[in-house]
């Protein structure tokens, strides 16, 4: 892995990523349309079209998603005990709102990790 360049600090990208914002600025959306990742940052004209997100973005949701689901399981079932169609709505209805919330920040993340370390095509540019 290409060493941390100071001109692309880590964990400010990272908390941009995560508003699905650009890398660099964190003023202009890195995404439209739900998922897909803009050719250029409209606030500072960083070029988004290097990054490799790849599988990363939804591999990272299904991480979560199923490691909050099984707490939430948990405290459900301990707490109460639901109609099974009651639980299959509802718990399907949570872990699918929280996996179309996730996925796009997943998305943001990856990009601005890319974008900090120089990885995927970000380290060719400078
Ligand atoms: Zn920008």
């Amino acid at each position: 892995m290409e060493k941390h360049r100071p001109d692309m600090p880590l964990k400010p990208a990272i908390w941009n990523g995560l508003r699905c914002k650009c890398p660099r600025c964190g003023q202009g959306p890195a995404l439209h349309s739900y998922l897909k990742v803009r050719d250029a940052c409209p606030s500072c004209d960083l070029d988004l079209t290097p990054q490799r997100a790849d599988d990363g973005p939804p591999y990272l949701t299904i991480l979560l998603v199923a490691h909050i689901m099984g707490v939430v399981l948990h405290l459900v079932y301990a707490n109460m005990t639901p109609e099974p169609w009651m639980a299959a709505i509802g718990l399907t209805g949570f872990a699918v709102g929280l996996s179309l919330f996730l996925l796009p920040r997943m998305k943001g993340l990856i990009i601005a990790f890319q974008w900090a370390k120089g990885m995927g095509g970000f380290g060719r540019a400078s």
